[in-house]
């Protein structure tokens, strides 16, 4: 049986390799974006080429009525959810002293409301199908320790964490587990503009992890030998802390 799977933010990144690898695995694949079509387009085409199946879905995860809109004829079209990856995240650092209320509103909005804009409208009906599933939200090693330059982020982050380790214990006896992955510094965009030397002295293993070593961790947790894995946080930060 084909099983649909949402990602969101899967144009880019870290979500394009969450994407290419839930594909592989035989899922049908949601592809959610902002508005990156072309790389969206590419995403789909990589998973054609392997011979998986996916479609885009474009929408602001920060949007709370597009989203629920998005999905509601999401899912009419093609039914129930079998899991779901909240990736979609943003960042906007700034020392807190003079971050503008702006950048803590966008980055809030983006990496946590979207827990509740993306999970709320597709929850109940995973649940009414029995079948169980899987969550799997992306969180961060600055959610966990603190980053300096990124109250915003790290706020978000750790406010995924604690949504994602209730939601596992409210979902736990429908066998919809629900996990957090806490990347260290990939290698996508969303570090691109960070000076490297630095990171690199920070990081144990003195590189930056792939996009596809946190797929790899996603696509485990998808797997049904991690059935019984639900309500942690797992670290892919090459030692980083
Ligand atoms: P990228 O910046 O490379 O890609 C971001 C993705 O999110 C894109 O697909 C983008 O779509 C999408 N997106 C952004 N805002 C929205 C929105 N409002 N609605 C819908 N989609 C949106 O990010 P990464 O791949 O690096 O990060 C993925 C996740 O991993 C994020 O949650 C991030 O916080 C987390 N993370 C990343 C780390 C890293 O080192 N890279 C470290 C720790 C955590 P579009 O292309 O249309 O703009």
């Amino acid at each position: 049986m084909t099983t649909r799977v949402l990602i969101s933010g899967a144009s880019r990144g870290i979500g394009r390799a969450i994407a290419v690898a839930l594909a592989a695995q035989g899922h049908e694949v949601g592809i959610n974006y902002l508005s990156n079509h072309t790389a969206a387009q590419e995403t789909l085409a990589t998973i054609q080429a392997a011979g998986g199946s996916g479609y885009l879905l474009p929408f602001d995860v920060a949007d709370r009525e597009a989203a629920k809109a998005a999905l509601t004829q999401d899912m009419k079209n093609g039914g129930v959810y079998w899991g779901v990856v909240c990736n979609a995240g943003v960042t906007a650092d700034g020392l807190f002293p003079v971050l503008s209320g702006d950048k803590w509103d966008r980055v809030l909005r983006t990496n946590l409301d979207a827990f509740y804009n993306l999970l709320h409208p597709v929850v109940m009906p995973m649940v009414q199908a029995r079948r169980g599933g899987r969550i799997v939200t992306l969180s961060s090693v600055a959610g966990l320790v603190g980053n300096s330059g990124q109250t915003n982020y790290s706020a978000a982050k750790a406010g995924l964490i604690g949504a994602t380790k209730s939601l596992a214990q409210e979902l736990a006896r429908r066998n919809i587990t629900v996990n957090s992955v806490a990347p260290g510094f990939i290698e996508s965009d969303m570090v691109a503009h960070l000076p490297k030397e630095e990171l690199l002295q920070r990081i144990p293993m003195r590189r930056l992890g792939t996009p596809e070593e946190v797929a790899g961790l996603v696509a485990y947790l998808f797997s049904a030998s991690a059935a019984y894995i639900t309500g942690q946080v797992i670290s892919v930060n090459g030692g980083l802390i």
